[in-house]
């Protein structure tokens, strides 16, 4: 037996983006045997985190995910649900619950993201501006992407992949500072789950740098590219099914519900999605094929293959909940008949 460190974390209730949580929970145990089924349903003060009033403060915590902890001897990282006294009803600001359970729903999440010290992100001069963007994204060489920056997105890579967080890539992004990193997942809350915790992983490894992760869609104004949160999702219908006709039912669903989608998408949408740096303008939807121009691009191996396969929905930002995102997106699939 071992003295095993359970990281427990949730989503508070700020809006309209709530802010990772976590505490330390040890227990005994082996850890090569450890699982999901052996944490407990642990609480939280609820009154710190808007999650409850301070008469009545208790919130429960659901484990619902389990990564190992690289950073930490015996230790583990617990995505957890917040639910009501009870432990069985979902807390308000529970978006995880609003998921439709689906395993053959699969999303795969682009998250964009800048690293900032000081108040500005990571290579920009102390007054000014460096060279416009151009050869920043991809990029190799200090003037392009050097200082820290490197070093904490690769220490971040090994440590998602130590948590086994299905990561498929890593990039230097357009602008300055800015970074993304792709994880993908079988089961509609699989990369939803696993987007929070390397944010949350993240976050944490930038402390001893002291460097902050800005998740904001535009932090820097002007001729500078916003961050997204590039969605792609199929259903097992649209891999194996598909067909022209149901993808342009699909395409008109969306259209039906760009403003419910817009909500969820992440707050100050308007400053990224202006028809500018490749995005579609807030208040208009479309789709085209490789088109990075649309809110929805469809790839051409979907179009090759008799439209079957994923679809890329643009519109998200890089503060967006990927919980909301993917109930959302499921919401307005399943307003589509199959037959
Ligand atoms: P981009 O050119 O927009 O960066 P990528 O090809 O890098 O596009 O990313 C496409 C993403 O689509 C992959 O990261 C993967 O997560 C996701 N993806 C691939 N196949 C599927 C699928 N069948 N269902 C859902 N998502 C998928
Ligand atoms: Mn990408
Ligand atoms: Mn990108
Ligand atoms: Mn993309």
């Amino acid at each position: 037996m071992a003295k095993l460190k359970l990281e427990y974390i949730w989503l508070d209730g700020y809006t309209p983006v709530a802010n990772l949580r976590s505490k330390t929970k040890i227990v005994e145990g082996d850890p090569d045997k450890f699982s999901l089924e052996d944490c407990p349903l642990w609480g939280f003060d609820g009154s710190s985190t808007q999650q409850a009033e301070g008469s009545n403060s208790d919130c429960m915590l659901k484990a619902v995910a389990l990564y190992p902890d690289a950073s930490r001897v015996n230790g583990f990282l617990v995505m957890s649900e917040v639910m009501m006294p009870d432990g069985t009803t979902p807390h308000p600001s529970n978006t995880r619950a609003t998921v439709l359970d689906d395993a053959d729903t699969w999303f795969g999440f682009e998250q964009e993201y800048f690293l900032m010290q000081d108040g500005r992100p990571l290579g920009f001069p102390e007054s000014g501006f460096p060279a416009p963007q151009g050869t920043y994204y991809t990029g190799v060489g200090y003037d392009h992407v050097g200082d820290v920056a490197r070093e904490i997105v690769e220490e971040h890579l090994d440590l998602c992949i130590a948590a086994g967080i299905n990561h498929e890539g890593i990039n230097a992004e357009v602008a300055k500072g800015q970074w993304e990193f792709q994880i993908f997942g079988k089961g509609s809350k699989t990369a939803a789950d696993q987007i929070w915790v390397a944010r949350y992983i993240l976050m944490r490894l930038c402390e001893k740098y002291e460097v902050n992760v800005e998740w904001h869609c535009k932090p820097i104004r002007g001729d500078w590219n916003g961050s997204g949160m590039h969605s792609n999702f199929s259903t097992k219908h649209m891999r194996e099914v598909g067909g022209k006709e149901y993808f342009e039912k699909l395409m008109d669903a969306f259209r039906k519900h760009h403003d419910e989608h817009i909500a969820v998408y992440g707050p100050d949408n308007h400053l990224r999605l202006t028809g500018l740096h490749e995005t579609q303008s807030i208040d208009k939807f479309s789709w085209g094929l490789a088109d990075r121009g649309s809110s929805i691009r469809v790839p051409h191996a979907f179009v090759n293959s008799d439209y079957k396969g994923y679809l890329e929905d643009r519109r998200p930002n890089s503060q967006g909940d990927p919980y909301q995102i993917a109930s959302r997106i499921l919401q307005t699939i399943a307003t589509v008949p199959t037959a």
